[in-house]
């Protein structure tokens, strides 16, 4: 990190407060610089804990809540993982630290072109991004082991599900988009899927098509 050893403390404080535990998650989360994704008036604010707003109309998540999906999703060094939503692509550079390989969508090329000079920069070569509605899966790279929703859908998407390996977990945030909504575990099993309510949180929506930028 370029930032000065007292707000690298505190960045990684708030995060155990906030109750990441998993040396991995901490140690991925201390090697990726928030500040790389943050452009423009609030790029001075990356290392609170707090959301802020990308191009697009879109946000950048809180830390505290990239750390909690990111431990939930218990990513093992071979896993092949998808994260629909690349927004600023911090998400996807923290599981890159993480995983074998990451999958990245956005429906907005310009997040996606962003994103990509940012993973280039940080010499990230296991992630890649693309322009594409998330919502359908990505059928050329699945199945995966891991699947990142980091927008809210009303349920959990069928495509992403029928992606997801057997042992699989999927994070997604579940509810109507104005509302706040449950960030849901799924697991798929031999037989189904399981279905476990992790926490409230909120998040902009998981809409149909591409962006107009
Ligand atoms: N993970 C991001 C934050 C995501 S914000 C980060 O670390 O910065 C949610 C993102 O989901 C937005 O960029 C939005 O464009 C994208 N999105 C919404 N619906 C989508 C869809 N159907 N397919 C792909 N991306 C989608």
């Amino acid at each position: 990190m370029s930032v000065d050893a007292a707000t690298r403390m505190q960045f990684l404080f708030a995060l155990r407060s906030q109750g990441i535990t998993d040396k991995r998650v901490l140690d991925a989360m201390e090697k990726i610089d928030r500040g790389a994704f943050v452009r423009g008036i609030f790029a001075d604010r990356a290392y609170e804990d707090m959301p802020l707003p990308i191009a697009c109309g879109q946000t950048i998540s809180q830390p505290s809540v990239v750390g909690l999906m990111t431990q939930a999703l218990d990513v093992q060094p071979r896993h092949k993982v998808l994260e629909i939503g690349t927004g600023s692509g911090y998400q996807a550079a923290i599981l890159s630290q993480l995983a074998r390989r990451v999958y990245s969508v956005d429906r907005h090329r310009r997040l996606v072109t962003e994103a990509r000079e940012v993973f280039d920069r940080l010499g990230l070569t296991n992630v890649t991004a693309f322009t594409a509605d998330g919502s359908h899966g990505l059928d050329d790279q699945a199945p995966f082991d891991r699947i990142l929703v980091t927008a809210a859908a009303e349920d959990p998407p069928g495509p992403l599900l029928a992606e997801l390996r057997v042992g699989g977990i999927m994070i997604v945030p579940v509810g109507q988009s104005d509302a706040v909504q449950t960030l849901v575990k799924v697991t798929r099993t031999e037989d189904g899927f399981d279905y476990e309510a992790l926490r409230k949180v909120r998040f902009v929506p998981l809409l149909e098509g591409l962006g107009r930028e």
